[in-house]
């Protein structure tokens, strides 16, 4: 059990036999689970529950789950609130780009309720190797980054970075798989106060790969969406 008894899963369905299975499932491994059965009722639970992570259905009353996606990752606070979509697999590919837009992970209907508590172990470990949550280093490949130090390195060679390209490769290994919106990372690294363009995040992702080749095949662009640091574990 350990960590997962410390948890809390906001689980958001509207069909009530799923949203039951789910919710015994988490809790039969110990974790603590909230649920809403509205796009709305989501957004309130997560500001009255702080949940650690959401299972979020895409098909919702009042509010789908992408639209609910999207305002989350426009709130600062949550913009990184892990999130496990839940979606049917008829969908057109656009829609899977949608969901890669806010979602971390996506499982398709029909599920076992063992598999999706799988991946939420899984996103959940994923999320605690990370620095944001106490480590002070983050590794690629042969490319390290000392957070205490600020310093990047290939190998043993040090690669000088300026400040706002430190931020932006942090934040693209912070969340390996996930497809990081222009805007996400402008805000990120710049910013909300800032007036550039998102253009400003082109070139500096252009100069990343410049300075770190190993970046050149790792960071890949999506469509028109942004950018995407591949899963070193080769999970997406
Ligand atoms: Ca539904």
């Amino acid at each position: 059990m350990g960590a997962a008894s410390h948890k809390k899963i906001l689980v958001v369905e509207d069909e009530q036999d799923i949203l039951q299975l789910v919710k015994l499932y988490l809790e039969k491994e110990g974790f603590r689970v909230v649920t809403a059965m509205t796009g709305p009722e989501c957004l309130r639970q997560v500001k009255e529950e702080k949940p650690d992570l959401i299972v979020l259905d895409l098909m919702l009353p009042e509010m789908d789950g992408l639209e609910v996606c999207k305002r989350l990752r426009s709130v600062p606070d949550t913009a990184m609130l892990p999130i496990i979509m839940l979606t049917a697999k008829a969908e057109e590919s656009d829609t899977i780009i949608g969901l890669e837009l806010g979602a971390d992970d996506y499982v398709t209907k029909p599920f076992s309720p063992k598999a999706l508590v799988a991946r939420v172990k899984a996103l959940l470990r994923r999320l605690e190797r990370t620095p944001a949550n106490g480590a002070s280093h983050y590794r690629y490949g042969s490319l390290t980054m000392d957070l205490a130090r600020h310093e990047v390195s290939l190998g043993k060679q040090e690669v000088p970075l300026t400040a706002k390209e430190f931020g932006l490769l942090e934040h693209l290994l912070r969340h390996p798989g996930r497809v990081l919106t222009r805007d996400v990372l402008l805000n990120a690294v710049w910013g909300y106060d800032y007036y550039g363009t998102t253009r400003t995040v082109d070139v500096h992702i252009r100069r990343l790969k410049q300075k770190l080749p190993l970046l050149e095949e790792a960071i890949v662009s999506v469509k028109s969406l942004g950018y995407k640091l591949k899963d070193p574990d080769g999970s997406g």
